[in-house]
């Protein structure tokens, strides 16, 4: 019986994984928490301490269920700090004949494994990971040679393949979508519920990031660390959430409250993205507590959140493996401004971004339409460089890993892939932003206001921005009517000089 290494990555730990079902003295776990995973990009430090403790939680597991583990710490005096040193390295010391690792789902180390493999002292194997509903294998035939993706069609092949709200080929309701009714503004904050957290005094880690010099992000209350990290957790949330949030997630998903920073929203996708729980016991919960419930619970609550799931997060996945590594190079109308200062502090005047920035560095956590159309949409409104857009997104969200980071912040929110995610730019005014939230109404600015004093900035940077990529957008068909209405404004100079002004001051609005 040979002598075998299997590499168990941060974002790999999924204890349902083929590998743990039966033990092997002739086998080794690695775990290593390493800086070229610290440094890569700057992180908030709830994240880094989410991605350790899961990592120590998931060892300390291995090594109750009688497997041998090798945990290797970011202060261990034997850690060289990046995978090839270290695997070389174990590979040697413990005389291993294959070294065998699951697929990663970032590019980069998808390259790194594979340029390791290549030169190993040792055979090499490779594994699935066995957590999305699509291989990659699956995902590069459906997505081959395609001109458009569309997600629509996309999430429809999956609620087939997985016989999810379906009878026979139909959907169970006769409908695939309920987007429709999904839209509204929080009017009665007595709806909400607490979010389901944990408190773990995190101490130990703090300091072991202050004392390794590891730059973050953010803040973190080292005696109360909230955010699930081990499966057990995950499914409590999970529960949590069918019980207490679903009923109530898809009428209020995309609204934006100041009181609240999750309102229905699951909470799930660190553990999801740690491969703790899987998206197809998520969805099968999710859609049996829906079907037992519906009294209760509405089937466009269940559909919205299936979507998400099933929807845009494998289909971001198959985005990923399609289109890189061109994709985190694309940047469609040649932005190159620097992201102002206040997205490290929170300090603007527009009360929004300064809530939605604020609240991402408390707590490593916005939602989707927080991250879409608030800072998303000023970023994309005032030209920043995609690169600098991503590498925020990359560094400050508890969930944030490459593969559905970049698809959601390059493609769907800056539209720099030039519309091979979404079919337009999501970009809005103020407008938008009131209609979702209570924002506007303690804002310095003025949501009516296009000019003048106080004007909302989103007012005139939305037109600034369609004015400045005519040659790019018009001939998009679902955009011509937002150039007939621009095309009638009778004050179009004062708005262009508007935006103007507020861009040479972007680090003063
Ligand atoms: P819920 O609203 O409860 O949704 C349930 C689950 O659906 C999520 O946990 C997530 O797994 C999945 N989901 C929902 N929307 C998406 C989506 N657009 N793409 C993929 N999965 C989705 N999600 C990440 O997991 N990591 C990221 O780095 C990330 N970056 C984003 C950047 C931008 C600019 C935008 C607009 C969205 C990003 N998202 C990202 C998607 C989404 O915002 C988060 O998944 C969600 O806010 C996580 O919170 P939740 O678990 O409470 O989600
Ligand atoms: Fe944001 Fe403008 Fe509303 Fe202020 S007025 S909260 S800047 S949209």
């Amino acid at each position: 019986m040979p002598k075998i290494l299997r590499l168990v990555l941060g974002d790999q730990l999924n204890s349902q994984h083929i590998w743990f079902r039966q033990k092997n003295d002739k086998v080794l776990y690695v775990l290593m928490e390493m800086r070229q995973e610290t440094d890569y990009v700057q992180h908030h430090i709830q994240k880094v301490v989410a991605f350790f403790l899961a990592m120590r939680n998931f060892s300390a597991w291995l090594t109750s269920e009688g497997h041998r583990v090798l945990y290797l710490t970011l202060d261990h005096s034997d850690n060289r700090q990046s995978l090839e040193a270290n695997l070389s390295r174990i590979i040697q010391d413990h005389d291993i004949d294959l070294f065998e690792y699951q697929l990663p789902d970032e590019y980069r180390l998808d390259e790194q494994l594979s340029n390791f493999s290549a030169q190993a002292s040792c055979q090499v194997r490779v594994y699935d990971s066995e957590h999305f509903l699509c291989t990659r294998e699956f995902l590069g035939d459906f997505f081959k040679e395609k001109k458009i993706y569309l997600m629509e069609s996309f999430y429809r092949e999956m609620r087939k393949k997985y016989d999810i709200l379906m009878e026979g080929h139909e959907p169970m309701t006769g409908k695939w979508n309920y987007d429709h009714d999904n839209r509204n503004k929080l009017k009665d904050p007595l709806l909400l519920k607490p979010a389901k957290v944990f408190k773990r005094e995190v101490s130990d880690l703090v300091e072991l990031l202050q004392d390794q010099q590891v730059k973050t992000i953010g803040e973190i209350d080292a005696n109360c660390f909230e955010w699930p990290v081990t499966r057990e957790e995950g499914l409590v949330v999970l529960d949590y959430f069918c019980n207490q949030l679903l009923p109530y997630f898809g009428t209020y998903q995309d609204a934006m409250y100041t009181g609240d920073a999750f309102l229905f929203h699951s909470r799930l996708s660190f553990v999801l993205n740690a491969k703790l729980i899987s998206p197809l016991e998520v969805v099968e919960k999710v859609e049996r507590y829906g079907l037992e419930n519906q009294d209760a619970v509405h089937i466009a609550q269940v559909e919205g959140f299936i979507r998400q799931i099933i929807g845009w997060r494998e289909y971001m996945r198959g985005v990923y493996w399609a289109k890189m590594p061109a994709y985190s190079q694309m940047n469609f109308f040649g932005h190159e401004r620097k992201l102002p200062q206040y997205f490290w502090t929170g300090k603007t005047k527009m009360n929004c971004l300064g809530h939605a920035i604020g609240q991402s560095l408390g707590k490593a956590y916005a939602h989707h339409i927080q991250r879409l159309m608030v800072t998303g949409n000023f970023a994309l409104l005032s030209g920043i460089h995609p690169d600098e857009v991503d590498a925020w997104y990359l560094g400050i969200y508890i969930d944030a890993i490459e593969w559905v980071e970049i698809t959601n912040t390059r493609g769907m929110s800056q539209f720099a892939d030039g519309g091979i995610v979404g079919t337009k730019p999501y970009v809005s005014s103020a407008n938008y932003i009131d209609k979702m939230s209570d924002y506007c109404g303690g804002c310095y600015y003025s949501k009516q206001k296009k000019t003048g004093d106080k004007a909302c900035p989103f007012n005139s940077l939305y037109w600034h921005f369609y004015h400045r990529h005519e040659d790019k957008l018009a001939k998009n068909p679902r955009i011509g009517m937002m150039y007939r209405t621009w095309a009638k404004m009778k004050d179009k100079e004062e708005i262009l000089k508007q935006a103007e002004y507020y861009l040479e001051h972007i680090e003063s609005l």
